[in-house]
């Protein structure tokens, strides 16, 4: 049993972490602004506290982990991070609880992961929709598309520093849209996934559903599990460099859309509306994970949406 701290628990993926953890017995201790929206803790102990406040993460880590996911970060999807009007706010928040978590676990010998996410690579190598480079050695020379993307590799690099001038026992994922059951899909903050889910599950036959942009940008999208599959791996490995975790299936949004209209069974069309859409093109390059891990994600896209359409239905 490992004694474990879960920063950003009451969100998406560190509510998912949470019971994965309680799950095979460890000791889990959670921390966020706020409780998981859709169900309760399992966590041994949950923490509301703002990680902003260096005098509040000294006090967690002055009991001693084995392992902390730093996961809390000012993050929500396409309407919240590339609008431009969250900005400061996004740069802010994140960076500083990112200082504070790697200042105070400095000369411990705690493990830390951090998530950071496939928005740090450069917009130009994101142009073609059909062919994104986001192999890890491509984020330098730097160019990320939005000050979100650029916050995490401020952070990854402040990570990185830790580990090479204080010895902090570092891994990193890069984060490729993580969806499933649980996660936010109204209010703004939602992610395409859940966005479409919900406006298909609303949505009468013969309407029309709205999609941002021409809807030919491309993604990919990792379903929760094994997204937690991804993290324990890399958290048992030795790789202390940043990691794609994601999966490579690519499919554009329209096309998705498509995915999501068929599970429903509904007779529905897209009208594709201008919005903010980020880079044209991204998909998780495998081919590291594949060799540093000897695993990578493949579970198929179609039955993760299968399982978040009728989450995001019975919770209508
Ligand atoms: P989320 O927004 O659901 O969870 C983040 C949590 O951090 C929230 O519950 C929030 O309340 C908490 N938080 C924010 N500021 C805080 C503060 N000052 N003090 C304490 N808690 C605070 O996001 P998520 O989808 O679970 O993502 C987890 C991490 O993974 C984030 O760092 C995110 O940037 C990164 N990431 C996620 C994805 C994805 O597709 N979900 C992709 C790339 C990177």
């Amino acid at each position: 049993m490992k004694r474990i701290a879960v920063l950003g628990a009451g969100g998406f993926i560190g509510g998912h972490l949470v019971a994965r953890l309680k799950k095979q017995g460890h000791y889990v201790l959670g921390v966020d602004l706020k409780y998981p929206e859709y169900e309760s803790t399992t966590a041994d102990s949950f923490l509301l506290a703002d990680l902003r406040d260096p005098k509040v993460v000294a006090d967690i880590f002055s009991e001693t982990f084995d392992e902390v996911y730093q996961l809390a970060a000012d993050m929500g999807g396409a309407g919240y991070i590339f609008t431009g009007d969250h900005d400061a706010d996004i740069m802010y928040n994140s960076a500083q609880i990112n200082m504070n978590v790697a200042e105070t676990l400095k000369n411990s010998s705690t493990r830390v992961f951090y998530s950071s996410s496939a928005c740090i690579y450069p917009e130009e190598n994101q142009v073609d929709a059909q062919n994104p480079n986001c192999s890890e050695a491509s984020a330098f020379p730097a160019n990320p598309d939005s000050e979100y993307g650029w916050e995490k590799l401020f952070s990854e690099r402040l990570f990185l520093s830790y580990a090479r001038n204080y010895g902090l026992d570092i891994r990193i994922a890069r984060f490729h849209n993580i969806f499933g059951v649980l996660g936010t899909y109204k209010g703004g903050k939602e992610k395409a996934p859940a966005a479409i889910a919900r406006k298909v599950a609303e949505a009468q036959d013969g309407d029309e559903i709205e999609v941002w942009g021409s809807g030919s940008q491309t993604r990919s999208f990792l379903y929760i599990d094994e997204c937690l599959e991804g993290m324990e791996r890399l958290m048992s490995s030795d790789f202390k460099e940043p990691l794609n975790i994601g999966s490579a299936e690519m499919i554009s949004i329209n096309d998705l859309t498509k995915m999501v209209i068929a599970i429903s069974g509904k007779s529905l069309s897209i009208k594709n509306v201008d919005g903010p859409i980020g880079v044209n093109g991204r998909c998780s390059d495998n081919r590291l994970i594949a060799s540093v891990l000897n695993w990578q994600p493949n579970y198929p896209l179609q039955i993760g949406m299968e399982h978040l359409y009728s989450w995001v239905k019975s919770e209508l």
